[in-house]
């Protein structure tokens, strides 16, 4: 058996070695490394795959939601509303331009920002909404519409963990994760669902006002060269970084597929124990065969028993990698911290923090590794 990792990069990288190491050495030679063909190529592809009007590659993920912010306007002061329970780059950007974060709690079955607690949060100071589409799962984005319109916000979808996912409305159409709200940003750090060799992000939307001003913004503000019309950033994405995108990007559907039947195998495995609670999807309840709803990023368990720090132990010990995501909640980080959060506000992420666990999740798992992951943890949780 092959040794169990969290993410399996290099078993995945063998299956289609040849064609990257060409890519790669292609770039190299053209020395095109910066703005080359190669992203432009990608750029396209990528708007083809997502059905969406503009896609603005740049630097990473944290700048993609970023960059997304500074081109809608936001000031200082204005409030921006997020989930609790997430990576801490959504709440940092907000921060880092003088925004007003307002955290939320989730759904303790989605771990999605929470539409209750979302309602309740909105202010006449409230100017965008920041749902993140956890572990591969879309917030409830029909609900999230209603609500921005109500009141005049705009909506911007953190899809570093759920690039590929499909949402489904409920009149059938669906969408692409990241391609809903007014615009979406997504991650191409390795080991997110399309991942690159390095950092890489890109931002998405079909409103082409606000694509050419992101354009400007991820160039220094230049719309013409050496004319800097606002003050912007530089965030490119490399062509090397882009040829490899563009080489993985007709595999997402398969990376997908490959993952969500990992992640019905170990629910399978998991289902009659009383202290684990698998993950569901909003939609289907059940992860179902046909539609891409949950891309799983991440397959969490909850241990309900108490044990969940005993378990993380446990695996450690017997050598299986597993993680907690996340461990604190953003409103108790240091760095987020505000006297206006209630801990009453914060039930559920409270709990989740303390219950979650992530299992080894990627496109390369074998069902041995599941086989053994699944029954180390059985016979530790009882
Ligand atoms: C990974 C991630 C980011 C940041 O992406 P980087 O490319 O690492 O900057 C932002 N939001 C979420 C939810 C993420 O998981």
């Amino acid at each position: 058996m092959k040794k169990i990792q969290m993410v399996d990069l290099q078993s995945q990288y063998q299956k289609i070695q040849p064609e990257i190491d060409a890519a790669i050495s292609e770039v190299v030679a053209s020395a095109a490394f910066i703005n080359g063909p190669e992203v432009k190529k990608f750029q396209s592809d990528l708007e083809s795959y997502l059905n969406v009007k503009h896609v603005i590659p740049c630097a990473n993920g944290t700048d993609a939601l970023q960059i997304a912010m500074m081109g809608l306007g936001l000031e200082q002061g204005d409030e921006v509303i997020t989930a609790d329970f997430t990576f801490a780059a959504t709440v940092e950007v907000i921060a880092l331009l003088k925004l007003t974060p307002v955290l939320v709690d989730v759904d303790p079955n989605s771990f999605n920002i929470d539409l209750e607690a979302l309602q309740k949060a909105i202010t006449p100071k409230t100017k965008a909404i920041v749902p993140v589409h956890l572990f591969g799962q879309c917030a409830n984005m029909e609900a999230i519409l209603k609500i921005a319109k109500e009141h005049n916000l705009y909506v911007i979808e953190d899809t570093a963990q759920a690039i590929g996912a499909d949402y489904t409305f409920s009149d059938g159409s669906t969408k692409k994760a990241g391609t809903i709200g007014d615009v979406g940003t997504t991650s191409f750090f390795p080991s997110k669902n399309l991942g690159c060799y390095g950092d890489g992000g890109a931002i998405f939307t079909n409103d082409d006002d606000l694509a050419h001003t992101l354009r400007g913004i991820v160039n220094h503000g230049m719309y013409k060269r050496y004319y800097h019309d606002v003050v912007g950033v530089n965030s490119r994405l490399d062509s090397v970084q882009a040829a490899v995108l563009r080489l993985k990007l007709p595999h997402l559907d398969n990376y997908c597929s490959e993952r969500r039947k990992a992640a019905k195998y170990y629910n399978q495995g998991f289902r009659s124990n009383p202290n684990i609670v698998t993950p569901v999807t909003e939609k289907c309840g059940e992860i179902c065969d046909t539609c891409n709803c949950h891309v799983f990023h991440q397959y969490t368990l909850k241990i309900t028993n108490g044990k969940r720090d005993a378990l993380h132990q446990h695996l450690v010990d017997k050598g299986i990698p597993n993680a907690i995501y996340y461990p604190v909640a953003l409103h108790k980080q240091k760095a987020y911290q505000d006297e206006r959060y209630k801990e009453e506000d914060f039930e559920v992420t409270n709990e989740l923090v303390k219950n979650v666990i992530s299992l080894p999740m990627h496109t390369e798992l074998e069902k041995e590794q599941q086989d053994l992951i699944i029954n180390t943890i059985l016979d530790f949780i009882q």
